[in-house]
């Protein structure tokens, strides 16, 4: 089994909303729920051992684009202190205006200190939220998200961007679409993953991930505010060997 600590951690985004992209290493997932998940793998109890490998990703960092954005297997009050430290040391050093962290819904109450915290800093943070679909259904049965009862409004609330996951049994075209739309109307951004295999039980359906590709890629290829991952390395990080 390959080692996490080998992953690729360090990249540059250049066609839509250029930035840099970093893959830290938490405490790991709180939450560890969701059926199609298995990121949280990525992580380790040893604050000390992750705050250094945290640091020497983050020394890749240039500041070229002044927007990064930190990914974690989680969310991003599962980071240690000192890596967090060390992120807005970097940020304020390289120049970064535009900080992205991801977040799950149960840490929805953690974020407003945190964007004023950045605020005060001169730093904007904007939040990436994976709520999957915003089918309620859907997402508490097949998912379990864990964000019963969260609307759309109320997500748009603390995030200002959205995962989505397509590419699963039972997903139609109207629903992609329809959870595309929403995210484009209340959202900045919207981030589209397609299910690959992984540990979990839950595994990719080619023919949802076929009509994907053939009748709903091509409307958004061009969209600078959607970001399409047909594999999860796409953005150049994660789990291929350096
Ligand atoms: S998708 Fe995110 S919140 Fe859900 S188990 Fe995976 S890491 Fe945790």
């Amino acid at each position: 089994m390959e080692k996490t600590s080998d992953y690729i951690r360090y990249s540059v985004i250049t066609d839509k909303n250029p930035r840099e992209i970093v893959m830290l290493r938490g405490s790991g997932c709180r939450f560890r729920r969701c059926r199609f998940c298995d990121y949280y793998l990525d992580s380790s109890k040893e604050e000390e051992e992750n705050f250094l490998l945290n640091q020497g990703v983050l020394a890749k960092v240039t500041g070229a684009y002044g927007r990064l954005e930190v990914i974690n297997s989680g969310s991003f009050p599962e980071l240690d202190k000192q890596t967090l430290a060390e992120i807005e040391r970097v940020c304020k050093e390289k120049q970064i205006g535009n900080l992205h962290f991801e977040a799950h819904w149960m840490y929805r109450e953690h974020i407003q200190p945190w964007k004023e915290h950045f605020k005060n800093l001169g730093i904007t943070l904007k939040i990436k939220m994976g709520v999957e679909t915003f089918d309620e259904t859907f997402r508490k049965e097949v998912f379990d998200k864990g964000m019963e009862g969260a609307t759309p409004e109320q997500i748009a609330g603390v995030a200002e961007e959205v995962c989505l996951l397509f590419g699963i049994a039972g997903q139609t075209k109207e629903h992609m679409l329809a959870d595309i739309r929403t995210g484009l109307a209340l959202f900045e951004r919207v981030c589209i993953n397609l299910m690959v295999e992984n540990t979990t039980d839950i595994h990719p359906d080619p023919q949802v991930i076929g009509l994907f590709k053939n009748e709903i890629y091509p409307l958004y290829i061009e969209n600078d505010r959607v970001d399409i991952l047909l594999e999860n390395t796409d953005f150049g990080v994660g789990g291929q060997c350096e």
